[in-house]
């Protein structure tokens, strides 16, 4: 039987720096790893550092390096996509460029995976380098979408994870453009298991993700994984109509009784402003899944490829 291969699957965006710290790390580990045909694939997700060029150099010095470069910037999601399709065999190990995710880990979640698990995730036990604002919200969200979606999405779970090979196989059928890869990864199923981690702070750099990146992901979560927000507005809309007709009748009454004597230009107001505000917000809602409809039909590829070198070792070499 041919040894078992894992591919670690690197994206990066303006990594240069990380990158060679990275790398030695990752090296480090694949040596070690025993029977098992450990390479690794860098992701160039559109950088306009001189990511590109670390990568090639590494690729030349490290005959288990592959290299993609992606035509532009098409996001962290795309990114793995596009390294995950390009892994033909075998398992995957999904990693950040940045040393958060600690390389030093692969082989716990390689021994997960010989256990017979298909999808060994990290879960975040603790989050250096983290604002207390980043870490709360990202605890709401994942309390928030653990409600509204039936799709299980681990809390505290980010991308750092092995996937068998037919954990693989499965995630490549899901071809949606607005990706939201904790939920795919939950909706492939297979046999689960959490791998508890320390979340390191980032070597070098900055965090891509800002407050309103992290704010759209939110979004993409929520609207690729639930239509619960679609179904509220129905019940808000009841709700705002059965009060509305309470009160109608409420004024009708009181002119029948007293008399109408054009008063209440306030409430009139306030009801006005009040339902103007709860359609308009149901509208946006409708948009925003009308919208992800749209991208949908558009068909587009989910990325496209500059540049492809595959790893040197022949797949002969492996015994
Ligand atoms: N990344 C990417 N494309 C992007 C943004 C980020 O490939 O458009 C990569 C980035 O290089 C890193 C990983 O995704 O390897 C995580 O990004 P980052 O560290 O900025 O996110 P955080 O850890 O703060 O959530
Ligand atoms: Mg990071």
């Amino acid at each position: 039987m041919n040894a078992q291969r894992l591919t670690v699957v690197v994206a990066a965006h303006n990594e240069a720096l990380a990158l060679p710290m990275l790398h030695v790390r990752l090296c480090a580990v694949l040596d070690d790893l025993g029977g098992i045909d450990g390479r690794v694939l860098y992701v160039d997700d559109g950088s306009t550092d001189t990511s590109w060029e670390v990568m090639q150099g590494l690729a030349d010095t490290d005959p288990r390096v592959g290299v993609l470069r992606l035509s532009r910037n098409f996001g962290k999601e795309a990114a793995l996509t596009a390294g995950l399709d390009f892994v033909d065999d075998g398992a995957v190990m999904i990693l950040d460029a940045d040393g958060q995710d600690p390389p030093e880990l692969i082989p716990e979640f390689v021994a997960l995976w010989q256990q017979g698990y298909d999808n060994v995730y990290g879960t975040r036990l603790k989050r250096d380098g983290e604002s207390w604002f980043k870490r709360s919200t990202a605890k709401a969200f994942y309390r928030v979408i653990g409600r509204l979606s039936n799709t299980p999405i681990p809390a505290d779970t980010g991308d750092f994870r092995l996937l068998s090979p037919r954990a693989l196989q499965a995630l490549g059928q899901l071809r949606e453009r607005h990706r939201f890869m904790k939920g795919l990864f939950g909706w492939v199923g297979f046999r689960r298991k959490a791998l508890p981690y320390h979340r390191h702070a980032r070597l070098v750099g900055e965090s891509k993700f800002s407050v309103w990146r992290l704010w759209n992901f939110a979004l993409e979560g929520i609207t690729g994984f639930s239509t619960a927000p679609l179904r509220a507005t129905t019940y808000l809309g009841l709700a705002a109509a059965s009060f509305a007709f309470l009160f109608a009748l409420v004024v009708v009454l009181k002119a029948a009784l007293y008399g109408d004597r054009v008063a209440g230009w306030p409430t009139m107001m306030a009801v006005i402003l009040f339902l103007g505000g709860i359609q308009l917000i149901a509208l946006g809602l409708i948009g925003e899944y009308l919208g992800r409809l749209y991208e949908e039909s558009k068909q587009r590829p989910l990325y496209l490829v500059d540049t492809w070198q595959a790893p040197f070792v022949a797949d002969s070499a492996v015994h």
